[in-house]
């Protein structure tokens, strides 16, 4: 529970309440909100540190009762924050809540994403503390689901708390307790509360801004497509001595095959497959190293622009591989191999004309005449946001405010399908893609951690965007 908070410091008599170029005359200036959000901070960290300490973890082989209690605790938190929300079960999925507040007749529809569920901790061994015992280290908070993405549903807290809970514009909310396993229950949540949740703008907290001290929107992400390709060259295993030679085996032919996915240098080599225009922004390969862990001496695959080659061009990684196990290996030619790939997609491709392409290429390749045969596990398309009109305007400036630097426009390599659900869903509303995150974060992996003053400037700037969407109104 939360005490009421006193109005920002600084501000005059006259410029409590609410604020707005139509309310008594005062609006708050940034330096206002700022005070405010600081005086908030305090409040707002204990509750994060309270909900890291649920395990919510998503997966089947995970306790439930964690994500269900997680869930009833941000409802709460929602509630004292002024929202009215329920929490939903859909099927056999997790919790999400769902509900809002109602600003000003007129005023815009702005609906704020996060997710509560957090991928599975790991061994406890491989973290400097426990995953679920939030605590600080040198600025950072440290725990499972400390910055993905509980700090994202903190920062929707943080803003209605900033705005005494009477936001001036309506707002809903939906934080959903499947993200970290695939969403299933989305396109029914969806379609079962669409009038709940129509709006004219979109949230989604659970992006990395670009660097620390960078505010970031992300405006593209990659789609994916995963499919099995497995090679047959025999009816049966065969002895390797009688037959090694001239008769191939599966496991070498697949080795063969999936060489010819890229060129010499690393580039995808599949043709037909789109290559968007490099993103603006730079990737220095030092960064990347550092980021990633490459080793010393392993040098980095294809060509041009790093981030074009993380965000806009397309990837292939060999993500499985079928064959005998190394200690029970005998002396055989293996009939057949199977290997899953997951091929990455630029935002604007096609998944299926895309999948089309890599199953050509894989036939197409068959060395020795050996057999191929694909299979699609699954395809999901990419994303990209506009980066302009009022809203992305709206951001920019909040951003720019909160941080007291410009934002950059970033992509991600990885793929969120849900985005792409939303907006089918709302066609539209304006999705912005905003972080919690920093490059350290290092969410899903041993020691994630949420850095905390720019976390507080991420609660600053969805504060200030609120009240910025909040002049845009359709009431005349
Ligand atoms: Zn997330």
């Amino acid at each position: 529970m939360t005490e009421p908070t006193p109005p920002p410091t600084g501000s005059s008599p006259d410029t409590e309440g609410r604020s707005g170029p139509e309310g008594d005359g005062g609006t708050r200036s940034a330096a206002d909100w700022r005070r405010r959000i600081a005086d908030l901070m305090p409040q707002v960290r204990a509750d994060l540190e309270d909900l890291v300490r649920i395990p919510s973890v998503s997966l089947d082989s995970f306790d439930a009762a964690h994500v269900e209690a997680s869930a009833q605790r941000v409802a709460e938190l929602f509630r004292d924050a002024g929202a009215d929300v329920e929490v939903v079960h859909i099927g056999e999925g997790h919790p999400a809540i769902i509900g809002g507040v109602d600003g000003p007749k007129g005023a815009p529809t702005v609906l704020l994403y996060a997710h509560h569920d957090v991928q599975p901790p790991g061994p406890d061994s491989d973290w400097q503390s426990p995953p679920f015992e939030p605590v600080e280290r040198d600025g950072r908070l440290y725990g499972r689901g400390a910055a993905d993405d509980k700090a994202g549903v903190m920062a929707h807290v943080a803003a209605l708390r900033a705005h005494d809970g009477r936001p001036p514009v309506s707002v809903r909310l939906f934080v959903e307790g499947e993200e970290e396993v695939g969403s299933e229950s989305l396109p029914a949540i969806l379609e079962r509360y669409a009038d709940r949740l129509d709006c004219d703008a979109i949230v989604i907290a659970d992006s990395a801004n670009w660097a620390i001290g960078t505010p970031s929107l992300t405006t593209s992400l990659r789609g994916n497509v995963r499919v099995v390709v497995r090679v047959r060259s025999l009816d049966h295993g065969l002895h390797s001595g009688l037959f090694g030679g001239p008769v191939p085996d599966g496991i070498t032919a697949m080795c063969r095959l999936l060489a010819t996915l890229h060129t010499d240098e690393g580039d995808v080599a599949v043709e037909g497959l789109t290559w968007e225009p490099d993103p603006d922004v730079d990737y220095p390969e030092d960064v990347l190293r550092a980021d990633s862990g490459v080793l010393d001496g392993v040098r980095l695959l294809g060509t041009g622009p790093l981030a074009a080659r993380l965000w806009s061009r397309p990837s292939i990684t060999v993500i499985g591989l079928d064959a005998p196990a190394v200690d029970v290996a005998a002396n055989l030619l293996s009939p057949t191999c199977q290997a899953k790939l997951s091929m990455r997609i630029a935002a604007s491709e096609d998944p299926m004309r895309a999948y089309a392409a890599l199953k050509t290429h894989l036939e197409s390749h068959a060395p020795w005449g050996v057999q191929v045969e694909v299979d699609l596990v699954d395809a999901g398309a990419g994303f990209t946001a506009s980066t302009e009109g009022p809203v992305v305007e709206a951001a920019q400036s909040a951003l720019a405010d909160a941080w007291g630097s410009d934002p950059t426009e970033i992509g991600l390599g990885a793929s969120i399908p849900f985005i792409s659900q939303f907006a089918e869903t709302f066609p539209s509303a304006a999705i912005l893609v905003t972080g919690v995150e920093d490059p350290d974060t290092r969410a899903h992996g041993p020691d994630e951690s949420l850095h905390l003053a720019e976390w507080e400037k991420a609660c600053l700037a969805e504060t200030l965007l609120l009240e910025r969407l909040g002049t845009m109104r359709s009431d005349g």
